[in-house]
């Protein structure tokens, strides 16, 4: 790998998708660093009474289209850069869907699954407390990320209001339903998905009933097993961080699903399954039609790439294609869907979630499922035209469509030809 940092990559498409638009230097030179970011160290007492402190960033990379928006993640490798890049990564994907946020996200260094469940509670509230001048409910609005999840949206709600003296749900979404929370917010990212490849199936030369193996078997992968299975396909392989397994006539997704929850590994339930243990490496190569990216960044890399069978890949993690291996694909005839487009479902509910806070009105989940589905292939069409028009993949239609409309904000803001003119 090269020495180019996350950042560097990510902005690789900002400028590709640039050189298809006419537009002004002065969005460039807007996107191309973040607005703010803040470092600050949480210091928490521990259940033993000692007292530990975690690095903890919130960046707010751009504003021009609305309140920042993006979530917090508690990871042990977490960095500033990473924090960045998905920021900006946030900033596209709320243009693509045509929501009114620009591009945030937070995140502690810290292994949150070493924590005791009070010491949980205290980071997350501390968290709160550090940052409670840069989020707000107009300002920047956290959501769940990696190993964060609704019971911490729902501390940090409750700090923020506490701190504020006012009950202002809108400040963070994700949040428990008994606490303003959305319906249909859990399977959010991956009904989006879901949702985007049923539009474009016969665009995308995908079959009613086609393969789908899925690397990552946490929110965003479980949920989309289940969705597609119920819709008449078959799962045939799924990974973990410590395991894959196979099973050529399809698994049983339930029955896996039931397994994760009860805390076990998905290679250790291969024999029940039915199914053998594969490496994870050896996922990519499963001959499958569609193949599904669902644990983490850079894990589809100009090293394994060119091992991928699928005819379609649906990005449902954030960056998991290194753009080296998007070539890759790209020359292999592989269809990329992009992570800012697919899986923008949960920002979308995210969004229903801070208008149903704001109202004071809720929706139930047909209603959710109605909008979502309307924006999902409102958007996912025109990305879909624009990668046809302009013959370009479908990760630089969806930056192309995104940067018309960042640009349109910027420019309406006034840009040099404005000021000079
Ligand atoms: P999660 O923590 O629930 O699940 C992550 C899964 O990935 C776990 O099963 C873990 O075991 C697995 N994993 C980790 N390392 C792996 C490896 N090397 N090989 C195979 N599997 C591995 O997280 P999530 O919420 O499902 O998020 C997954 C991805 O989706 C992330 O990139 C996240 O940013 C993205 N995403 C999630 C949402 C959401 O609403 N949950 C929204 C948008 C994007």
């Amino acid at each position: 790998m090269s020495d180019d940092t996350l950042l560097d990559r990510a902005l690789l498409r900002l400028e590709e998708a640039a050189n298809h638009l006419k537009i002004d230097q002065d969005v460039i030179e807007k996107l191309k660093y973040p607005r703010e970011t803040t470092k600050t160290r949480l210091l928490i007492r521990m259940d033993d009474g000692s007292r530990k402190s975690f690095l903890a960033w919130r960046c707010r990379y751009d504003d021009t289209r609305g309140p920042t928006k993006g979530g917090i993640r508690f990871h042990p490798d977490s960095t500033v850069e990473e924090v960045e890049t998905l920021a900006f990564w946030m900033t596209f994907k709320c243009a693509v869907m045509n929501l009114p946020y620009g591009g945030g996200k937070g995140a502690v260094r810290v292994d949150p699954h070493q924590l005791s469940k009070t010491e949980l509670e205290r980071l997350s509230r501390a968290y709160v407390q550090a940052f409670a001048n840069i989020i707000g409910p107009d300002r920047d609005i956290p959501a769940p990320d990696v190993y964060t999840n609704a019971m911490i949206m729902g501390w940090m709600a409750d700090e923020y209001n506490q701190i504020t003296g006012e009950v202002r749900p809108a400040v963070i979404t994700g949040k428990p339903i008994a606490l303003g929370g959305s319906l249909g917010r859990n399977d959010a990212t991956a009904r989006g998905g879901f949702y985007l490849v049923r539009h474009l199936a016969t665009e995308l030369g995908l079959d009613k009933d086609h393969t789908v193996s899925i690397q990552g078997f946490g929110n965003a992968g479980q949920y989309y097993a289940r969705l597609t299975a119920a819709d008449g396909n078959s799962v045939i392989a799924v990974s973990d961080s410590t395991g894959a397994i196979h099973r050529p006539g399809g698994l049983d997704v339930e029955k896996l699903i039931a397994g994760k929850e009860a805390g076990r590994r998905v290679a250790d339930m291969a024999a029940e399954l039915g199914a053998h243990v594969i490496s994870p490496d050896d996922l990519l190569g499963v001959e499958t039609d569609l193949f599904v990216p669902a644990a983490l960044e850079d894990m589809i890399t100009k090293d394994n790439a060119a091992t991928i069978k699928a005819k379609v890949v649906l990005e449902l993690a954030n960056g998991p294609v290194t753009p080296d291996a998007d070539k890759i694909l790209n020359d292999k005839g592989v269809i990329v869907l992009p992570d800012i487009l697919a899986n923008a479902g949960g920002v979308t509910v995210s969004y229903f979630e801070w208008v149903q806070n704001r109202q004071g009105y809720y929706w139930d989940l047909e209603e959710i499922h109605a909008r979502l589905l309307k924006i999902v292939e409102r958007e996912g069409r025109a990305v879909w035209d624009i990668a046809q028009s302009r013959n370009v993949s479908a990760r630089s239609a969806a930056y192309i469509h995104a940067l018309g409309r960042l640009a349109n904000a910027i420019e309406a803001h006034g840009t040099q030809p404005f000021f000079a003119g």
